[in-house]
């Protein structure tokens, strides 16, 4: 599958070249003019997002810094026409991980794009916090209403208790890691109650029915005997 980039950029010559460069280095584009549209667009998820600093309303600026607030850490390339040392800081500073001062060689945006796209695959599997959704294997979940719908759009959405979601997000955003029942403990029920190891498991084995294929035979939220658990995306 190739990787996803977000263009937001209200110039449509420089947009187009954009396009056309990514396109044939082989990555499939999404280009929107609009700031507010960009930062509703990068919510979904994508590999890279090649934003302008320079927009009408919302300005790049104010796109990357609620993208970080909102913990999309999808990797930012901000194009812009202010090349001096201040300008770049306050760009890195509101979350772009790369800075390309106008005019650029195409050669090296599409260099730097795939860099950046390099950096953001282990963060892009079947299952990644992505802006307020959950994305898992055949489902998203969303973080606010706590709602479980399948991508197909079958069966009903399931809602979540407010444990399950911190749960299931504390999970899918330690891929990999073995996690032990103190530190879920920890992290997804308050202080203010003090459950036993025991429901942790039975908070996971919950996950399990509601996201496995097979819960008997989980493939995402496996058990580590004696140490935890871990989960695989
Ligand atoms: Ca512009």
């Amino acid at each position: 599958m190739s990787a996803r980039v977000l263009v937001v950029e209200d110039e449509k010559l420089v947009a187009d070249m954009v396009r056309l460069n990514l396109e044939h280095a082989g990555f499939a584009v999404t280009w929107v003019d609009k700031g507010e549209e960009g930062l509703a667009r990068a919510r979904e998820g994508f590999d890279v997002i090649v934003l302008d600093w320079m927009l009408p309303g919302l300005d790049g600026i104010d796109v990357a810094k609620q993208l970080r607030r909102e913990q999309v850490t999808t990797p930012v390339l901000m194009l812009t026409a202010r090349g001096d040392l201040s300008s770049r800081v306050t760009g890195l500073d509101a979350g772009a991980d790369d800075y390309l001062p106008k005019p650029f060689a195409m050669p090296e945006l599409v260099a730097r794009v795939r860099a950046l796209a390099r950096r953001a695959a282990p963060a892009a599997p079947v299952a990644r916090a992505s802006g307020r959704d959950i994305i898992l294997s055949g489902w998203t979940v969303n973080r606010d209403t706590r709602e479980a719908r399948r991508q197909d759009g079958q069966g009903e959405p399931i809602n979540l208790t407010e444990t399950e979601l911190s749960l299931l997000l504390f999970l899918v955003s330690h891929p990999g890691e073995v996690l032990s029942r103190a530190d879920i403990l920890e992290t997804a029920w308050g202080m203010d109650r003090a459950p036993t190891e025991r429901t942790v498991d039975n908070y996971v084995m919950r996950l399990r029915k509601l996201f496995e294929t097979d819960p008997e035979h989980p493939r995402h939220f496996l058990t580590l005997r004696g140490a935890g658990y871990r989960f695989e995306p």
